[in-house]
């Protein structure tokens, strides 16, 4: 598996699945019609059993356009456990994925916590 940062914060390569099911590793390529990848990687329902230490919120709004992207279940449950989890997240109105993060582009929907903080 070519994702060295999961080891770096201490995920195995059973801790974490993708969401749809498409092997780990091909998930990451671009669906040229969406701009999304083919599939995201969350955390496995042991890891998510763990406790979120944020709250299960599914929506947010990218500053540079000003528009909501909603995600799926699972991604939302990852954040909640794990902040951190992913450097960046998709923008459905400007098709393409931008920095989360204390100097990402993106704040949770109604309020001003930056996504992945
Ligand atoms: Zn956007």
């Amino acid at each position: 598996m070519k994702l060295p940062w999961m080891k770096k914060k201490g995920y195995g390569p059973d801790d974490v699945r993708t969401e749809k099911g498409i092997p780990i590793d091909e998930h990451q390529e671009i669906d040229p019609m969406t701009g999304q990848q083919k599939d995201y990687l969350v955390l496995i329902e042991k890891e998510l059993s763990k406790g979120y230490i944020r709250p299960v919120r599914r929506s947010y709004t990218h500053l540079k356009c000003g528009n909501v992207t909603t995600m799926g279940e699972s991604i939302a449950r990852t954040y909640a456990r794990d902040p951190s989890f992913y450097g960046g997240t998709f923008c459905a109105h400007c098709g393409g994925h931008f920095p989360i993060g204390a100097n990402g582009e993106f704040v949770w929907l109604d309020s001003d916590e930056k996504v992945g903080t």
